[in-house]
């Protein structure tokens, strides 16, 4: 890490009581269970080191977006049990992070035992990163460990204005991993370079697009972003996504591009369809000839292999953002090849770095995650991380 910042194995837990953040903001089926507990195992290691030290560990977290105060649908009870599996020992849950009653359970805890704080946001005080809030919140614990990556890029009450109020604070096993791997990437990465840009909206990604013109060798770029490229060249393009205020934006990109040698690769052919489902009529198209209420869903088959072709000649890999609504089945082909693709090139070498929520998703899904070099669990913080920024809840950290 470029900051002076210490992780768990720089301190002894025995008998601290470490306050740790982590990232449980897990999504939940209609009945309440966990689907997916990538970011609650993601977290066990450094729980796992500081009981083995002898300390105890209390957990605090997010989940979803409640609206300041108490909603039942967003309460970490929920998932209790998916902790105490992943952890494989019984854990106690305080329905309330602040108060009484987690004062009571904190001071209760002994070696090796494990408390649940309910969720951070039933308090507004904690994304407006409240000092008063984060003071209450620090008495609970002796040391204080970020572990949570996903929310590093803000600077809320729990991420980062909380660690003011302690002497000994460190990063988590994850929190460190993540940044170790983005750096080989942002540091001195083996060439050919290739990031892979695909989702939704380019606006969410305008700044590490910038960035990493400065930085590659080929700039991929599918998914629903695509489209307003298409059309800024004078392409046809449905009803397909289209940010009508970045069309200049995208003409200087390219532009760009060009003045700086980088191989800006956009696809060829498309997939459409005449309605957003899954059981829409679908074509293969030509990139630009999209008929008036059709729409762009995935990158076509010649796009596909222009694509892989590159990522196979590639010796560092960054892949943000799905190639198509790979959600869909009937158009989850372009996602799915990008992610054999990359799968394929890592099995020959290359570095491969997968950020974002959606491509950490989709490489899941289709059963790649241990195929590339590293999936990471962030998706806004890998992205402000690689442009450049520091992180708030790394730099408060810092010693
Ligand atoms: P983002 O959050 O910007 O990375 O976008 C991810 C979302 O983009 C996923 O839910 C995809 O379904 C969606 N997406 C990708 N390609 C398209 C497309 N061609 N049309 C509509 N949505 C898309």
């Amino acid at each position: 890490m470029s900051l002076n910042v210490k992780n768990v194995d720089s301190l002894n837990f025995a008998g601290k009581k470490a306050l740790i953040r982590v990232d449980f903001n897990v999504p939940l089926d209609e009945h309440f269970q966990v689907t997916d507990d990538t970011r609650i195992q993601a977290a066990v290691p450094t729980i796992q080191k500081i009981l083995k030290d002898g300390g105890s560990a209390i957990l605090m977290s997010h989940l979803g977006r409640p609206k300041g105060g108490p909603e039942d649908r967003y309460s970490l009870k929920h998932i209790v049990s998916a902790v105490e599996a992943a952890l494989g020992r019984k854990i106690s849950f305080a329905s309330d992070c602040i108060g009484e009653e987690a004062s009571q359970k904190a001071a209760k805890l002994g070696a090796g035992e494990v408390l649940l704080l309910e969720n951070l946001r039933f308090y507004k005080e904690e994304e407006k990163g409240d000092a008063d809030f984060a003071a209450k919140l620090a008495k609970l614990g002796d040391v204080y460990v970020n572990d949570a990556f996903g929310t590093a890029h803000r600077a809320h009450a729990s991420t980062a204005v909380i660690a003011a109020n302690f002497s000994q604070k460190v990063a988590g096993y994850l929190m460190e991993s993540e940044l170790t791997n983005a750096d080989k990437v942002l540091g001195n990465p083996e060439r050919p370079y290739t990031a892979i840009m695909g989702g939704a909206k380019i606006a969410d990604k305008i700044l590490i697009i910038e960035r990493l013109l400065e930085k590659v060798d080929n700039l991929i770029i599918g998914g629903g972003m695509s489209y307003t490229f298409a059309k800024a060249q004078g392409g046809s393009i449905g009803t397909s996504l289209l940010e009508a205020d970045k069309l200049d934006f995208v003409l200087e990109l390219m532009e760009k591009a060009k003045a700086k040698g980088v191989n800006l690769i956009l696809p060829v052919d498309t997939v459409i369809a005449d309605d957003f489902s899954n059981t829409a009529n679908q074509a293969v198209v030509t990139k630009g000839e999209i008929p008036d209420n059709w729409m762009g869903l995935d990158i076509g088959p010649k796009t596909r292999e222009l694509f892989g072709k590159v990522i196979l000649e590639s010796k560092t890999i960054l892949w943000n953002g799905p190639m198509g609504v790979f959600e869909m089945e009937s158009f989850n082909k372009g996602t799915k090849a990008i992610a054999e693709y990359v799968a394929e090139a890592t099995r020959h070498g290359a570095f491969s770095l997968i950020g974002g929520g959606d491509s950490a998703a989709a490489v899941n899904k289709f059963g790649y995650t241990d195929q590339v070099s590293y999936v990471s669990t962030g998706g806004g913080a890998l992205l402000e991380h690689m442009e450049g920024k520091v992180l708030p809840g790394v730099a408060a950290l810092a010693q």
